[in-house]
């Protein structure tokens, strides 16, 4: 006896010329449950150079799943894609992490872990120069070391100047060398934003120098949106990650392995 396969037609629901990004839009489908494909990946992939013009990568589910697979996509917003890739590069741990406040938590950010696929965080930044495209400026400043990758390629994208702040003797400077006369509105592009100091830091030192800070763009502000700065801040997801005292850490009453993530030199 042989059982006859239903054949499946396949709706093109969206195209891509990024693997990554179609990908990406392909995982947030199949956690949602629906049963998409890539068509053309490969070929992609393997000449994405030479194939940009000739190929595109289409995205397509089962003809049952089009309409809702559509609405899920046209619906999801930078938090989930950002969400995704923070997952996917396990750049958000989860467990019984110490953080350098000490005290304890049960998520842990891994920023370098978004720097170390460079199509995750070129994607990050694209969301990002979208966010930051309404507001007038000449060049985007990022503090040493975590964010100047993610500073300079987004200045890349939008096509302006990109400088950076670095620690001398303590006292955080822009650094030497660049021509500034070049610039007067400047956008503060960092990684993650937890209390704010650092940011404050790089706002007095563009200030110092005459120029005028117009906005903070931030891909995660893990204040959970408090804290507030005299310009607007974009953040691309807001995060609140709870960290407790010793004493009233659950993690510990469970005797759960403690781990102390390395502190990140500046
Ligand atoms: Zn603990």
């Amino acid at each position: 006896m042989e059982d006859k396969m239903e054949e499946i037609t396949l709706i093109t629901i969206a195209t891509y010329t990024n693997p990554f990004e179609a990908e990406l839009a392909k995982g947030l489908l199949e956690d949602s449950g629906f049963h998409p494909n890539l068509l053309n990946e490969r070929i992609m992939s393997m000449y994405a150079s030479i194939a940009g013009d000739m190929y595109k990568i289409e995205l397509q589910v089962p003809e049952n799943e089009e309409k809702d697979a559509k609405e899920l996509l046209t619906g999801l917003e930078d938090s989930d894609y950002v969400t995704r890739i923070l997952k996917d590069e396990g750049a958000l741990l989860e467990g019984h992490f110490q953080l350098t406040s000490g005290k304890h938590s049960n998520q842990y950010i891994e920023k370098a872990r978004i720097l170390q696929n460079p199509a995750a965080a070129h994607n990050l930044c694209k969301r990002l120069a979208k966010r930051l495209a309404e507001y007038e400026f000449e060049a985007i400043i990022s503090p040493a070391y975590g964010a100047i990758a993610l500073g300079f390629e987004t200045a890349y994208l939008m096509g302006k100047n990109f400088v950076f702040t670095q620690r001398k003797e303590g006292e955080m400077i822009i650094r030497n060398g660049f021509d500034l006369s070049r610039m007067h509105k400047i956008v503060i592009v960092e990684d993650i934003l937890t209390t704010g100091g650092s940011i404050q830091e790089v706002i007095s030192c563009v200030q110092n120098k005459g120029l005028e800070v117009v906005v903070i763009g931030i891909l995660i502000d893990r204040s959970g949106g408090n804290i507030e700065f005299p310009v607007p801040l974009e953040s691309l997801l807001c995060l609140e990650i709870p960290a407790y005292e010793r004493e009233n850490c659950d993690a510990c009453k469970q005797n759960i392995p403690l781990e102390i993530p390395g502190s990140s030199d500046k």
